[in-house]
C-alpha cells in the first residue's frame, strides 16, 4: 500500500513511483522499493490453498436473503452493525471475453469465504460488478506513472491481465490519494488475473478497514519491519488466513498493536474470539457483467 502521509493530487503522479506501495502477496512477493523494477522478490504468486478453480460456482439460489445488512460501499462503515455485505465495483484493463471476468468472479468467491471466515462471519462481499475494457493496453507500471490513463471513479479494484502486471517483486497493493482521484472513495485495490487469495485477502484488509490509527487509512503490511509475525495475513506470507490479535500478535515497530485489537477500538459492534472461523457458510457473491463486446 502507499504511505499514509496525504499528498496532493498534483503531486501524486510522480509520487507514485517513489513511494513504496507494493503490498504482500502470498510467496514472498512483497515490495521492497529497493528492488523495484530489479532483481527483487519473486513476482509469480503461487494459488494459496482453497484457492477456487478458475469456474466459479453457481449463484445462490434467487430470493435468498443475504446476512445482516448490506452497503453500496467498498469498506465497513465504522458504525456498522455485522454480518454487513460490501459491494466491490472491479474493472479489468482489457477487452476480455465473458469467461474471464468469471474467473475474477471465481477469485472473488474464494475471497469472499476466506474474508467471511477472517472475521468469524461479520464482513462478506455482497455483491460485485465486473466490468472489462477499462484501461485497455495500459501496464500497471504504465498506470502507476500516470494514472489518469484509466477513470477509476466508479471503482474500487483495477485488474490487470497477468500479461500486463509489470511491477517486479509486488503481488498487489492499495493505493490511496487524498482528494479522491482514485476509486470510489480514494482507493484502489489493484491486482494481476492471477492473484492468489492469500493476495487478495491481505489487499482486503487495506481496503476494507476503516481505521482511525496514525500509521495507515486501514491495516498495515506487517513485514515493513521485516518478518516476524507469522500470525497474520498482512505479513508478506499471508498465511494463516486471519487476522492477528493481541493474542497471537507479535509486536511490529510499523504498528502500534495487532489488526483485531485495532478494529475493535473502531468497530464498536464487532467482537473477535480468536476462533478466525465463520459458523455458517458464507454468501455467495452477487455478480453483474459489463461485459464490452
Ligand atoms: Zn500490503
Ligand atoms: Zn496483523
Amino acid at each position: 500500500m502507499i504511505r499514509p502521509t496525504r499528498v496532493p493530487s498534483l503531486l501524486l503522479v510522480p509520487l507514485l513511483a517513489l513511494l513504496p506501495f507494493g503490498c504482500g502477496g502470498g510467496g514472498g512477493g512483497d515490495y521492497d522499493p529497493s528492488t523495484q523494477g530489479g532483481t527483487g522478490a519473486p513476482v509469480d504468486v503461487p494459488a494459496g490453498p482453497g484457492e477456487l478453480p478458475g469456474q466459479p460456482t453457481p449463484p445462490a439460489p434467487g430470493g435468498s436473503t443475504p446476512p445482516g445488512t448490506t452497503t453500496s460501499q467498498p469498506r465497513v462503515p465504522r458504525n456498522a452493525t455485522p454480518p454487513i455485505g460490501l459491494t466491490w465495483k472491479i474493472g479489468y484493463t482489457e477487452n476480455a471475453p465473458l469467461s474471464t471476468l468469471q474467473i475474477i468472479y471465481g477469485k472473488v468467491l474464494s475471497l469472499n469465504s476466506a474474508l467471511w471466515n477472517a472475521t468469524e462471519g461479520q464482513v462478506y462481499i455482497y455483491e460485485v460488478v465486473i466490468t472489462d475494457n477499462v484501461g485497455p493496453g495500459t501496464t500497471t507500471s504504465g498506470w502507476t506513472l500516470n494514472s489518469s490513463t484509466i477513470t477509476t471513479t466508479d471503482l474500487d479494484i483495477l485488474v490487470w491481465p497477468k500479461s500486463s502486471w509489470d511491477l517486479s517483486g509486488v503481488a498487489g497493493f492499495v493505493i490511496w490519494s487524498s482528494p479522491p482521484q482514485f476509486g470510489r472513495t480514494g482507493l484502489i485495490m489493484a491486482l494481476p488475473s492471477d492473484a492468489s487469495t492469500n493476495t487478495w485477502l491481505h489487499e482486503a484488509g487495506h481496503l476494507i478497514w476503516d481505521l482511525s490509527w496514525s500509521v495507515s487509512f486501514g491495516l498495515e503490511d506487517e513485514y515493513l519491519d521485516g518478518v516476524q509475525d507469522i500470525s497474520c495475513v498482512m505479513e508478506s506470507t499471508n498465511t494463516p488466513w486471519r487476522f492477528c490479535s493481541a493474542a497471537n500478535h507479535t509486536h511490529q515497530t510499523s504498528q502500534p498493536r495487532a489488526c483485531w485489537a485495532q478494529i475493535l477500538l473502531d468497530y464498536a459492534n464487532f467482537t473477535h474470539t480468536d476462533q478466525d472461523k465463520a459458523s455458517t457458510s458464507p454468501w455467495t457473491t452477487k455478480v453483474t457483467y459489463n461485459d464490452s463486446p
